[in-house]
């Protein structure tokens, strides 16, 4: 059967634990016929251990998306495995404790310089890592938390979210002329290591499930994962620097579903 990632070559950053986004795309990608990379940050022998539960058992390459060393020799690693790569997924945030949870107005600014530095000025620097591996275009994707609209406790990550969705336009607008798309997906709330890191996040679970119009389920991440492997695959030739929400419809609507 084909798929629409057939002779696809991913690399896919940011897998913790199954339920981590990052190994729904993983494991989507490899059901669609993908060839797949990942990348894992300090706890390796845990991701290499998840990396197995994969259809196929995928490699591991160790990227710290902050460390200067590991994004230089990133290119070289990833050609230990595939020579080249068709698409990126960048599956990466962290804020310190002090940036999340209704402290916004105390955090200090080391804080949130961490949280910038992790979950915004990465995706450029992950891009660009990976741009001797695309010499012939390709697609990169990152994750986004819809950063249109304040949120309670999300605070500075919101901001980081909202940079985010800055740098995904700046970069289409750069590594377009190289054939290469950018694009983000904004992923409604899902029961994650990172998620539940969030002080209050239940919030935003509650809400999700009240208002989103086709409902929402907060443990089940095909949805995200479908929609990050149809913008890696061929299906969207012309679509750079684009949100792309996949949250059950809730942006789209402003008070909580009523029966009818
Ligand atoms: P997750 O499973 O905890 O994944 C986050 C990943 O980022 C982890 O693998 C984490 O590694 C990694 N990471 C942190 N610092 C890093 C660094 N310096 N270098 C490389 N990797 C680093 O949570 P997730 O929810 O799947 O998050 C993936 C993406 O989806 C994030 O951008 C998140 O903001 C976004 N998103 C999530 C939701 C949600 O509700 N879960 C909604 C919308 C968007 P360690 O765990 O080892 O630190």
């Amino acid at each position: 059967m084909s798929g629409i990632l057939d002779g696809k070559r991913l690399l896919i950053t940011g897998v913790i634990t199954e339920q981590s986004l990052g190994f729904g795309v993983a494991k989507y990608a490899q059901e669609q016929g993908a060839d797949v990379v990942l990348t894992g940050f300090g706890r390796m022998s845990l991701v290499e251990r998840i990396a197995k539960k994969l259809p196929k058992p995928a490699p591991v390459i160790e990227l710290d998306v902050t460390d200067a060393e590991h994004l230089e020799s990133l290119a070289g690693k990833v050609r230990e495995h595939v020579d080249g790569i068709d698409g990126v997924l960048h599956a990466i945030a962290y804020a310190p404790p002090s940036a999340l949870g209704g402290n916004f107005l105390n955090t200090p600014w080391e804080d949130v310089a961490t949280a910038l530095s992790v979950s915004t000025f990465s995706y450029k620097s992950l891009a660009t890592a990976c741009l001797p591996l695309m010499e012939n275009g390709g697609s990169i994707v990152g994750l986004t938390f819809d950063a249109s609209q304040a949120w309670p406790v999300y605070d500075w990550m919101g901001v980081a979210k909202a940079g985010l969705e800055s740098a995904n336009r700046y970069l289409a607008r750069d590594l377009g002329p190289k054939g290469i798309r950018v694009n983000l997906v904004s992923a409604g709330p899902q029961r994650t290591m990172a998620a539940k890191s969030i002080p209050g996040f239940e919030a935003f679970e509650e809400a999700w499930t009240k208002r989103s119009p086709l409902g929402w389920s907060l443990t089940d991440s095909e949805p995200v994962a479908k929609a990050c492997a149809a913008l890696l695959s061929d299906l969207f030739p012309a679509t750079s620097g684009e949100i792309l929400h996949v949250d059950g419809g809730f942006h789209a609507v402003g008070v909580e579903r009523t029966e009818q």
